[in-house]
């Protein structure tokens, strides 16, 4: 029952506070996970909350089939090249072998860009601002519920533009509303930056990135927003009569993030007692234990609870009563922690004698009482109090844990030692970049998104610096 401590074995932490907390499970086929319904629960408030800002941006939501012809992916070399290892086919279906093999969408890039060429046609058909809510299937060797599973849920942008720089606007656009999601709403802080030509998407120009550090110093790279240029467009015929009367391939962006982020949710903000839930994404942001001994007193308990209940529902909490009476109140305790549940509200004959309730936070185990008339206006401060504290103490984290590297020594021990982010001039070169990784397993997790002078020889190779580099050891 006990969980591993986060500093003796972080994998194994993480399993079992997934196992634990009821948020998912292995399945039958390779790599498969079952989203369990908490863990679900957790998974449509970062999904909810991502598609209104979506929607606020200017995008629409569409659906593209999953089964996409062979054919069709094999148009873009690199992408196909890109996706090729990790490729499901479907080859036979109705009892026979299928003339033309499907695959199972990896990215859709290659339907939409394939039906967009018969969507676009003038300047006046553009831009297409389109989303979809999908799964994908990318088989995994070494598959993690919700890091790194076979098929997972995601979204997917997929815009067409006029001209370049439009399309550049949107790439940047999209990461800034990927990183007020997972700031805004999971409480996650993330850098945003730009990917080396190593760790691009096959087949973009460009990838932005946001990153974010686990509480096991490992960094995540948690949405990605890709700048395609004219790749697809010209791979599928995307053409258009522009203003000038001349032709043009369209310019594209594509975006995305997964139920990847709940594994990032778990990781930046979990402890050794189990998960803590930003208020906005937990699915009971309140749970009150009623604590009894007689048949007299539970009565009286669990009506009171139940009173409460219903007012802080009506003021808009999410709340849950713990009324299993096969378990002991000391359980409960653990179990809502476990679960992360923000707040725990324990509630007795002797509480409601003084007409009072200890309400117990779970991001500081702080324990308070508070009288009964004050209780709601108490909670519906704590939310965003809480909220902001599991920000503050992951920011704080993550720059106790973010080093500047001289030369290639400081990046080598700041690495091998306590990791986190590492931070040190590059000169650009693939050489540095793959000696880094060779030597450490870090990868440069972003540049700066506009490239800028770091004033100072690459760490690596002590050659001309050319850009500011982030290095981290990486999910
Ligand atoms: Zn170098």
């Amino acid at each position: 029952m006990a969980l591993p401590t986060q500093t003796d074995d972080f994998p194994g932490w993480y399993q079992e506070v997934v196992r634990q907390a009821d948020l998912a499970e292995n399945s039958l086929a390779r790599g498969t996970m079952v989203i369990k319904p908490y863990g679900f629960a957790i998974w449509e408030a970062i999904q909810g909350a991502m598609d209104a800002e979506i929607k606020r941006t200017g995008h629409q939501n569409l659906y593209f089939p999953m089964m996409i012809p062979a054919r069709l992916l094999e148009r873009e070399k690199e992408h196909v090249e890109g996706f090729a290892p990790e490729v499901a086919v479907v080859t036979h279906a109705g009892g026979e072998e299928l003339g033309e093999p499907l695959v199972l969408r990896p990215t859709s890039e290659t339907i939409i860009w394939d039906t967009y060429s018969r969507w676009v046609q003038s300047y006046r058909d553009l831009p297409l601002l389109y989303n979809q809510w999908a799964n994908i299937v990318r088989w995994e060797l070494r598959p993690r519920l919700f890091l790194r599973t076979t098929e997972f849920l995601w979204q997917e942008g997929h815009t067409a533009h006029e001209t370049a720089a439009e399309a550049w606007d949107e790439t940047v656009r999209m990461l800034e509303a990927y990183r007020e999601v997972v700031e805004g709403t999971m409480a996650v802080p993330v850098h945003k930056g730009r990917k080396t030509a190593a760790e691009r998407f096959p087949g973009a120009v460009e990838t932005l990135t946001i990153e974010a550090l686990m509480r096991d110093r490992k960094a995540l790279q948690s949405g990605t927003s890709h700048y395609l240029g004219q790749n697809f467009a010209k791979a599928y015929g995307v053409k258009f009569l522009g203003r000038d009367g001349e032709e043009h391939f369209a310019e594209a962006t594509s975006w995305g993030t997964s139920t990847r982020l709940v594994g990032g949710l778990i990781m930046a903000h979990g402890d050794d007692k189990g998960l803590r839930l930003p208020p906005k994404v937990a699915p009971f942001q309140v749970v009150i234990v009623p604590i009894f001994r007689s048949d007299d007193e539970k009565a009286r308990v669990l009506e009171a609870a139940a009173r409460m209940a219903e007012e802080w529902r009506a003021a808009g909490l999410r709340v849950k009563v713990d009324d299993r009476d096969d378990l002991r109140p000391g359980f409960k305790f653990a179990d809502h922690e476990l679960r992360g549940v923000p707040v725990r509200v324990e509630v007795g004959p002797r509480d409601l004698d003084a007409e009072q309730v200890t309400l117990a936070r779970r991001d500081t185990g702080e324990k308070t009482a508070v009288p009964l008339g004050g209780v709601l206006d108490v909670l519906t401060g704590l939310m965003p109090e809480i909220q902001q504290a599991l920000f503050d103490d992951a920011v704080a984290f993550r720059e106790a844990n973010t080093h500047r590297a001289g030369g290639y020594d400081d990046l080598r021990d700041a690495i091998a030692g306590e990791g986190g982010f590492v931070v040190g001039a590059w000169c650009g070169g693939a050489d540095c970049e793959a000696k880094v990784k060779a030597d450490t397993k870090a990868t440069i997790r972003f540049l700066p998104i506009e490239r800028e002078d770091p004033g100072a020889p690459c760490v690596v190779c002590g050659g001309a610096g050319t850009e500011t580099a982030t290095w981290a050891i990486a999910y």
